[in-house]
């Protein structure tokens, strides 16, 4: 099969794919499976599967002390966790967020009439850039949500410093980087508060889950008053709040993955560093370098497509697909391209030029502990075939 490109070359597709069975990004990893088996089997036991078990008891304590954080308030997912973050830090007006990022970043400010205003990145890191940040604030700004993207620390020594020059709120979404840290100090402590997801395509799951991570007594208390309908004891409702509890299944996932931790960074840790030395060779390709530091995750594999490369993004992302191999455009077309925010700011863009030029460049491979050294092998000689078909 040959198709012309968006650069005018001809792509041409194979008849057969390299993988006869689909490989995903993100399928979810069990580390222990027997282990979860027999925390739910005791949760059946007890008949106690939701409102403050003990499973999920455990895993708050346990999450708070690998991070180094005083408080864990465990959630259903990571986005209703952000919902109750921004509630709990009582931000208003105007939120300052990257357009370069899940649109749930966006989502939970949008749904608490809260004007998402988006700053650009830095090109290199895929950080929130701090000038840019410093562009954006208003009398009317209550704060900043960076996102710790792909696991990579944010700025944090520079947004701090900004935050309290302006007497901002600092809420990081630290969906990607759980069981990351910069220096001594884990992902978790950084802000006023953090939130985490551990939905079941993050390396690290609890089925669905996410927690809201953090050193202040009162901002925790808050979030364990809204994820309860604001119930303070029985019968005694002190606030307005939601369901955001996370339950005892979920938990008993959690704990269990928590076992098998250093594994799964283990395993890909491996994988990325076979995919960094296959496609070191391949033209105008590169993998993002996962950042400094002694602790990483290493959960996305993302592949940078340059303009030298033959071959347009889309191009690479069709021959991959036409082999089974399921790669990701994430978060293309960036937030600010997706409705209701096109709509609404149809002007943003312009202030965005890292944020455009990056969601052009970006592939998402596959890692995680379904995927072995051979799946990469055979996935990055798909890349080369899709660059050079002659070869
Ligand atoms: C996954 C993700 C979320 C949302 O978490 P869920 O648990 O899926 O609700 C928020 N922000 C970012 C950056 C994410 O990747």
């Amino acid at each position: 099969m040959t198709e012309v490109d968006g650069r005018g070359q001809d792509a041409v597709f194979p008849e057969i794919p390299a993988f006869p069975e689909p490989i995903h990004v993100g399928r979810p990893n069990i580390a222990r499976p027997e282990e979860f088996l027999e925390l739910v089997a005791g949760a059946l036991d007890r008949h106690w599967l939701s409102n403050g078990g003990p499973l999920v008891s455990e895993f708050e304590r346990r999450v708070a002390e690998l991070l180094g954080v005083r408080h864990c308030v465990a959630i259903v997912n990571g986005t209703i966790a952000l919902e109750i973050a921004i509630t709990a830090l009582g931000l208003s007006g105007e939120v300052i967020v990257p357009s370069w990022t899940f649109v749930a970043t966006v989502h939970a400010l949008q749904r608490h009439s809260i004007t998402p205003v988006f700053a650009d990145i830095d090109p290199d890191t895929h950080a929130l850039d701090p000038a840019s940040v410093r562009s954006k604030i208003t009398a009317r700004t209550s704060g900043i949500i960076p996102v710790h993207l792909w696991g990579r620390v944010a700025p944090v020594d520079e947004l701090a410093e900004i935050a309290d020059e302006h007497n901002l709120t600092l809420l990081y979404d630290a969906a990607h980087a759980f069981g990351v840290g910069q220096g001594a100090r884990m992902v978790g402590s950084f802000g006023d508060a953090e939130v985490l997801s551990f939905h079941a395509t993050k390396f690290f799951n609890t089925i669905e889950g996410g927690a809201i991570v953090t050193n202040e007594d009162e901002v925790a208390e808050r979030a364990r008053l809204l994820r309860n309908f604001g119930f303070a004891g029985e019968d005694n409702v002190i606030s307005v709040g939601t369901n955001g509890k996370m339950h005892e299944i979920s938990a008993a996932m959690g704990l269990s993955n928590l076992d098998g931790l250093d594994e799964l960074v283990a395993t890909n840790r491996q994988n990325y560093e076979t995919y960094i030395r296959l496609v070191e060779g391949l033209p105008g390709l590169q993998i993002l370098p996962v950042g400094n530091g002694d602790r990483r995750n290493y959960q996305y594999v993302v592949m940078l497509v340059d303009d030298d490369c033959p071959v347009s993004r889309d191009t690479l992302l069709a021959g991959l697909r036409r082999n089974n191999i399921l790669a990701r455009r994430y978060f293309w077309p960036g937030v600010h391209r997706m409705e209701p925010y096109r709509s609404l700011q149809p002007e943003a863009g312009a202030s965005l030029p890292a944020t455009e030029k990056v969601s052009e460049q970006v592939i998402v491979l596959p890692t995680g502990t379904s995927v072995s050294p051979d799946d990469i092998h055979t996935i990055v000689s798909v890349l080369a075939s899709t660059i050079s078909p002659d070869e």
